[in-house]
């Protein structure tokens, strides 16, 4: 009898309560509009910090503010095993990997130049002939997506919208702001340096600059920055990086030592004008600047399609060129970043409002510790030359093919063959390129070699060959791939570079925040090309067309 109660009671309170969760259903917005208010957010940004190593996240996390890095990191999604999948590490190759999700292999950015063997002649990756530039006369304007193969999430948000969304590319570096932007984007704009000083365009997105970019450009901001560089805090408290003057650091043009302060005004004449501040943080904090100014300006992130806006900052990859990984040049410029970054936060968070926008942060490349400096510590690094190969190759070729010729170009780690005189001469390709395999795997400081014959015909599913073989693309690329050992670059003996497939390079931050991204953090590998993906999941687009690459899972809602 008391069970026949009990179980009553059980029952009554089960309807009930499903019948108040059914109540609760009903009054969720129903109209797609409604839900796409719920659900999708009113902006992405995507931000791209040009030659940023994984830990610089954790090295210089000490004196980050509250609001920047560790805003993203603390409320965010931290994938904290980030890599690229393919070699060369490169900004073009870097920037079209992230947006396009898949590697050069597909999206056929090879390189920033790399040798076009039906045209013979080195290109850059962004040029283009067939537009004029904006708001310069300038060659610098001469840039579009051209030669960019596949689609890029913006372009599919394009797509997807009509074109209504809103979508545009800003960076000091053109390919920077291009390669993201896509190819159906409103507008791209990269900075001209020189003696403007200008943030420029090309007629591939529009015939003049926006009154608010001539206006940004007349603004005297960009004269305000020409003025000393110190460091933020004491000098003496950059703990994280070597002494301020050492061996392996190269002073601008004017200047006898790499050390602080720098008299930017005074040696802008020497060091290309306004073009000095690229290889300052002052150059980052423009461009955070510019990026506020096109957030206002574009209503962007304003009404119920989501727009998308594609930052890249790069004086990080310039002061690590001249400075290095090491340099509290370095150091100082990712402190002032972080207050870079958190302005731009709180300009989101005043004109979209918190939690109404999506922010993706990860980098184009890494960087190796300088190759002089490693050796001071014992580690194995070194100098590479590569026209010293190439002039050992020829010889050889020379001596045991009789023609020196075949060696067309040597560029990116590849060589490229004068198809022309294999076939005149009747030699095989294959016998050609694992002829010079051979000779290259014994040649000093060259640790893996791989034919073109090899990469066409073989599926390298893990290690350096998988890594060779995404960023190998059939028509493109040359016709043997050589890799240095680790810590051996072609650089001059001042600053850090990158390129590589080791780790330095390939493991870069990669942090989701806001609108429809989940709170914590994973240490399993994720790859470069998953980002595209994952941004189109969260948006409910298709993905870019080349895409190979998956949704980051636990990354979303
Ligand atoms: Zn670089």
């Amino acid at each position: 009898m008391k069970m026949r109660i009990v179980l009553f009671l059980l029952v009554a309170v089960m309807v009930s309560c499903a019948s108040l969760s059914r109540k609760r259903d009903y009054q969720q917005p129903t109209t797609s509009q409604q839900l796409s208010t719920v659900e999708k957010p009113k902006l992405v940004v995507g931000i791209v910090v040009d030659q940023m190593r994984y830990d610089y996240l954790t090295r210089f996390n000490d004196r980050y503010t509250d609001d920047g890095f560790k805003r993203l990191m603390r409320d965010g999604f931290n994938c904290k095993n980030n890599h690229y999948n393919f070699v060369p590490t490169y900004t073009a190759p870097g920037h079209a990997s992230i947006y396009t999700g898949t590697s050069p292999m597909n999206n056929g950015i090879i390189g920033n130049n790399w040798y076009d063997k039906f045209e013979s002649k080195s290109i850059y990756n962004a040029s283009d002939d067939s537009v004029d530039p904006v708001g310069t006369t300038s060659d610098d304007g001469k840039m579009s997506p051209r030669r960019l193969l596949t689609t890029t999430v913006t372009d599919e948000l394009e797509l997807h919208t009509q074109g209504r969304a809103k979508v545009v590319g800003i960076s000091i570096k053109d390919r920077g702001a291009i390669l993201p932007a896509g190819h159906a984007a409103d507008a791209a704009y990269w900075f001209e340096g020189g003696d403007a000083g200008n943030f420029i365009s090309s007629t591939f997105y529009m015939n003049q600059l926006p009154q608010w970019v001539n206006d940004f450009n007349a603004s005297g901001v960009l004269a305000s920055y020409m003025k000393e560089w110190n460091t933020l805090f004491p000098i003496n408290t950059y703990t994280a990086s070597g002494s301020d003057l050492n061996e392996f650091e190269k002073p601008p043009k004017g200047k006898e030592t790499a050390t602080f302060p720098y008299e930017l005004q005074r040696l802008s004449k020497k060091n290309g004008g306004y073009s000095l501040l690229k290889g300052t943080p002052y150059g980052n904090s423009i461009v955070a600047d510019f990026a506020i100014q096109a957030l206002k300006n574009e209503n962007m992130g304003m009404d119920e399609i989501t727009d998308f806006l594609a930052v890249s900052f790069s004086s990080t990859d310039y002061v690590g060129h001249q400075y290095g990984v090491n340099s509290v040049e370095l150091e100082d410029t990712y402190l002032r970043l972080d207050r870079d970054i958190a302005r731009l936060l709180k300009a989101l968070d005043d004109q979209v409002g918190a939690g109404n926008y999506t922010v993706f942060l990860t980098a184009d490349h890494g960087a190796v510790n300088n190759p002089a400096y490693l050796q001071s510590r014992g580690v194995n690094a070194g100098y590479f030359n590569s026209r010293d190969l190439e002039k050992f190759l020829k010889e050889q070729l020379a001596t045991d093919l009789g023609n020196e010729a075949i060696l067309k170009e040597v560029s990116n780690g590849q060589l490229f063959l004068d198809y022309e005189i294999l076939k005149s001469s009747r030699m095989e390709q294959n016998y050609v390129q694992q002829y010079l395999a051979d000779l290259m795997v014994n040649y000093p400081q060259i640790d893996k070699v791989y034919t073109r014959n090899a990469l066409m015909n073989t599926q390298f599913t893990t290690g350096t060959g998988a890594l060779v073989q995404n960023g190998f693309h059939h028509k493109r690329s040359g016709d043997v791939v050589y890799i240095l050992e680790p810590g051996v670059i072609s650089y001059s003996r001042t600053g850090s570079t990158h390129g590589s497939s080791q780790s330095y390079d390939t493991h870069v931050p990669l942090l989701f925040y806001g609108a429809g991204i989940q709170n914590g953090s994973t240490a399993d590998r994720t790859h470069i090309i998953d980002i595209a993906p994952t941004i189109s999941s969260l948006l409910g687009i298709s993905f870019p067309n080349g895409a190979t690459g998956n949704p980051i899972v636990p990354v979303l809602k």
